[in-house]
């Protein structure tokens, strides 16, 4: 490594302490995905950083209402936070897009809203690596670029959203619009706990299926009642026969409820299902067998079911220009000293929707963890640092080469 590069990214290690205090003030406010009030204070508190640092504009965007069916199939709204939008140099030569959400998995009501140390270099908490940590990551790589002369040529633009943990439904529509704005997409969900980063990710749909049938007495008048669970039990089991029928395609039922009391014939039922998928036309495939079974249960008299739902998020695959960008990444990295290697994750995030828009992008540039989604979720807690360093090398590497990265949009 050259002496000026080492000069700019050798002190971030004195930035350990302060970052590792952000890190567990912004941990310890809840912002579970459905607590907007929770995800607009990390975004603000965000925000101010953000702007202190990088003297950039700054955007706080409202987004239309996450939507839920109830099991009478009317539709619910919840409120979510607002997206965070920052830019800078929208005229540079190579324009990068870099996201992060500001939403966790943990309700407001969870026993899990503190950190701990487990031990000198790990801590526990909710979030700190998916990715309030890797929220830091990016600050701190960006403003450590910004002190450099290659930074005036790329400009970039910064987009923290309030709800990637539910699928990004109301934030996807803007994220496909930067993207097609930009030459590469650079996300900070946490990487592998070896450092590996994700190299193709599935796509995902969610689906709730609702089922009418007829109310009637369980004692008095059983005969006249169409059981809306006990057709709902029949569609369940269809849908779960699709798995292992298609390589690489899984059915995962998590949520079913339906009735009253048990001196009712039921005549609501709902259940919600998520479908992971490897490759575009497995869309297509499971699009048919779902219509299938939706005849089928159909056809029984009494009863009438309806399917909402699509598929948000489309595999991410390995493309020629992600190879390319993946072979930037571990140069970077093995400057560093630190070889890596990336592996194929049946999870999902918006490096699936930047690259469905067309903008090849690396999505585990965060900090090093595991556990996520968890009560153990922890952090690598000196990867805060060794995170920005790469991220930083990276952007450095980018700005040099410019001109061979930039694409015809
Ligand atoms: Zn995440």
């Amino acid at each position: 490594m050259n002496t000026r590069l080492s000069s700019l990214i050798q002190p971030l290690t004195q930035q350990q302490p302060a970052l590792t205090a952000s890190l567990i003030e912004l941990a310890q406010i809840n912002s579970h995905t459905l607590n907007p009030a929770g995800v607009d204070q990390v975004g603000q508190l965000l925000s101010q950083r953000f702007c202190q640092q990088l003297d950039c504009d700054h955007q706080q965007i409202s987004l239309p209402p996450y939507q839920l069916y109830r099991t009478d199939g009317s539709v619910m709204e919840h409120p979510l936070g607002h997206l965070q939008l920052f830019k800078k140099r929208p005229d540079a030569p190579l324009q990068l897009l870099l996201t992060g959400h500001l939403d966790t998995v943990f309700p407001v009501d969870s026993g899990f809203q503190q950190c701990r140390w487990l031990d000198d270099y790990t801590l526990n908490g909710p979030g700190v690596s998916d990715m309030k940590g890797g929220l830091l990551v990016m600050l701190t790589a960006l403003s450590t670029f910004e002190q450099s002369p290659q930074a005036q040529q790329v400009g970039w633009t910064v987009i923290l959203n309030p709800d990637e943990e539910i699928g990004s439904p109301s934030s996807a529509a803007l994220l496909a619009e930067q993207a097609a704005q930009h030459d590469l997409g650079m996300i900070y969900e946490p990487a592998l706990p070896d450092g590996q980063l994700a190299g193709e990710r599935k796509g995902s749909g969610n689906f709730t299926a609702i089922i009418q049938g007829v109310a009637a007495h369980a004692g008095r008048e059983h005969h006249l009642g169409r059981n809306a669970i006990c057709a709902m039990a029949e569609f369940i089991t269809s849908v779960d026969q699709l798995n292992g029928v298609r390589e690489g395609v899984t059915v995962n039922v998590g949520v079913m409820d339906g009735g009253m009391t048990t001196n009712q014939v039921p005549d609501q039922a709902r259940c919600r299902f998520n479908i992971r998928t490897r490759i575009t036309a497995d869309e297509h495939w499971c699009q048919q067998k779902l219509t299938e079974i939706e005849a089928k249960i159909n056809q029984k008299e009494g009863i009438s079911l309806s399917l909402h739902g699509h598929f948000g998020r489309s595999p991410k695959s390995l493309d020629t220009a992600h190879l390319a960008l993946y072979q930037l990444v571990s140069t970077c990295s093995a400057q560093l000293g630190i070889p890596l290697q990336w592996q194929a994750t049946g999870g999902c995030c918006d490096g699936n929707n930047l690259s469905t828009a067309g903008l090849p992008n690396v999505d585990t540039l965060g900090a090093l963890g595991g556990n996520i989604h968890s009560d153990k979720e922890f952090i690598n807690i000196s990867s805060l640092v060794t995170r920005a360093q790469l991220s930083t090398l990276i952007l450095l590497t980018l700005a040099e080469q410019a001109e061979r990265w930039r694409r015809t949009r």
